[in-house]
């Protein structure tokens, strides 16, 4: 539990105004401008459309690498993802990568384990102390001129878009697809660090608390898969069986489809059933090698394969301590 006076730390400082600033505005303007079927229709396309570059780019590109693309519609995900205002693609997706490595221990920046659901909703992101990017986490990324740019100055694209549904569609058209639409897509986003490590089934027995939760993936078109993900990070789909609705993934198959990205593709069979790679045939079988055994728990981790524990019936009840220990996802 954070001390008062570190409460007022994370909360209570001038870089944090406008966060509360745009709550405020949201509120207070629905009852100002009033309700239109246009304004509702801005407010869930911008949710929906911004959301999408917060998962396909920030997070499944950006932090995970989850798939390829080309230097122009890379800086179009991260062009996309600013409009959100969730800070820029390097500080999201270094921070993400954190995350990943420290999952749910001490160290993992917005773990509700750690330090409860407020903390990890939004008093991480506030924190002035995290505000900087740790461009060591990143460098495969904070080599482009164009995305430091856009790390640098991420508040721009997503005061053009304000500006411009304003002189589109006046207070009506800036409060319901700006305001509105950007507090509801901070908290969409969010529920991913806070509620889908609290609310939701377990299918993998990860080393972290993650959840697999359906409400949370239509939220966030996909991200509610959370432990499927924390299982498997570098798959660019997070729905693993096919009622698991992932719309993020549906649109970067249909990007792939016209080439605009590549590697998208769902993850290798043993890794959704939860087992163990298949192994490969030793070189020089020996005698004693019938039951070859079974790929150690570094090769699997090192390799990215797998994320989770081993379950107990493969493993005969004993679980490899390195395993679970979610790689950074460089
Ligand atoms: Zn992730
Ligand atoms: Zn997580």
């Amino acid at each position: 539990m954070a001390s008062d006076s570190s409460a007022v730390r994370t909360y209570l400082h001038p870089g944090a105004v406008p966060f509360y600033l745009i709550h405020l505005g949201a509120i207070v303007g629905v009852f100002v401008v009033g309700f239109s079927w246009v304004g509702l229709l801005a407010a869930i396309g911008l949710y929906y459309g911004r959301m999408f570059f917060v998962t396909a780019g920030y997070h499944r590109y950006f932090a995970h690498r989850s798939f390829k693309t080309s230097r122009p519609f890379q800086f179009l995900l991260a062009l996309g993802g600013t409009t959100a205002a969730q800070k820029g693609p390097l500080w999201w997706a270094a921070h993400h990568r954190v995350h990943h490595k420290y999952s749910d221990q001490p160290e993992d920046l917005h773990s509700p384990v750690q330090r409860g659901f407020w903390w990890s909703h939004v008093g991480w992101i506030l924190d002035p102390q995290y505000a900087a990017t740790d461009t060591d986490r990143i460098r495969d990324f904070a080599r482009y001129p164009e995305l430091r740019f856009l790390n640098r100055y991420p508040h721009l694209p997503a005061a053009a878009l304000a500006v411009t549904l304003f002189a589109v569609g006046g207070w009506h058209l800036f409060v319901w697809g700006f305001l509105v639409s950007t507090v509801l897509l901070w908290h969409g986003t969010f529920t991913i660090n806070s509620l889908a490590h609290v609310f939701g089934s377990r299918r993998y027995d990860t080393t972290d608390t993650s959840r697999n939760n359906a409400l949370l993936a239509l939220i966030t078109m996909g991200e509610g898969w959370h432990n499927n993900h924390h299982h498997y990070q570098r798959s660019a789909s997070q729905g693993f069986r096919w009622y698991e609705f992932d719309m993020s993934y549906v649109i970067l198959r249909g990007l792939q489809a016209v080439g605009v990205v590549s590697g998208v593709g769902k993850p290798p069979a043993h890794v959704i059933t939860g087992e163990r790679a298949p192994q490969k045939r030793a070189r020089r079988p020996s005698a004693g090698a019938l039951a070859a055994p079974a790929a150690r728990a570094g090769d699997l981790h090192a390799a990215g394969e797998i994320a989770s524990r081993a379950r107990a019936p493969e493993i005969g009840g004993e679980r490899p301590a390195s395993v679970g220990v979610a790689r950074e996802a460089a």
